[in-house]
């Protein structure tokens, strides 16, 4: 089987199309998608029923929740609470119900999936020793997250060992070995902070036991127009250019 990895759509139709259409080229049997389908972009319900129409496994992200959860957004920046109230505003009730029912962390075939860790939707994964806690939740050998949007993975070969931390550039791949785990994240489709503004996902393969890291360009200019229109805070839609 063939899985698509996305994560951290955050609202961006523009990337997470141009994602879907180079994903078609790689060909892909199923969509897993990590959480934060919504918050900070503008098209919160147009990723919504874009996730829903693929044949997908997804788990919610901090913002699906928020989105979803009245009450949930006074743990948020400003700018980022101002995205909340306005994607739970514009949310149909389909998309707020299906936002609902996603569980925090799940499986798909031989992988864990979760957003932040396999702790909970909030607690960032950026060094080895954050990492070290979701390793040790880990029955299999891979888990995908979310949440940094950093393409990045950690790679551990003894249990309670401190983890190696690697960048995944893009056309990396990572061969899955025996006898070692890993921890990989994808990137952000819909708004990267590693420095490369181009919407971030990755192909595993679990016959192949391989994990290929991709960048696509998108237009990101149509994405910040719709941000601005919106009246969404400005700088959601300048942080695009940059990466970060
Ligand atoms: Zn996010």
């Amino acid at each position: 089987m063939r899985y698509a990895v996305m994560s951290d759509i955050h609202g961006n139709i523009v990337a997470f199309e141009q994602v879907l259409k180079s994903l078609a080229e790689h060909g892909v049997d199923r969509y897993l998608c990590l959480g934060d389908i919504v918050g900070y972009g503008a098209r919160p319900n147009e990723c919504c029923d874009l996730v829903r129409e693929l044949d997908h496994v997804a788990v919610s992200g901090n913002h699906d929740l928020a989105a979803s959860q009245p009450g949930l957004e006074r743990w948020f920046t400003s700018a980022a609470r101002a995205s909340i109230l306005w994607t739970r505003e514009t949310l149909t009730s389909d998309n707020l119900d299906f936002l609902q029912s996603l569980a925090v962390t799940t499986s798909a075939g031989d992988a864990r999936l979760c957003h932040a860790s396999l702790t909970d939707t909030s607690t960032y994964v950026a060094w080895p020793e954050q990492a070290m806690e979701s390793f040790g939740l880990m029955d299999g050998r891979l888990c995908f997250f979310g949440h940094t949007h950093y393409a990045e993975w950690f790679v551990q070969n003894q249990a309670g060992k401190l983890p190696e931390q690697l960048t995944a550039a893009s056309g990396a791949v990572v061969r899955l070995e025996k006898g070692y785990r890993y921890m990989i994240n994808p990137g952000a489709v819909g708004q990267p902070r590693d420095g490369d503004s181009r919407a971030a996902f990755a192909v595993y393969d679990d016959m192949a036991s391989t994990v290929e890291i991709f960048r696509v360009e998108y237009d990101i200019a149509s994405t910040q127009k719709q941000i601005v229109a919106a009246g969404l805070p400005s700088g959601m839609a300048t942080r695009l250019s940059n990466g970060r």
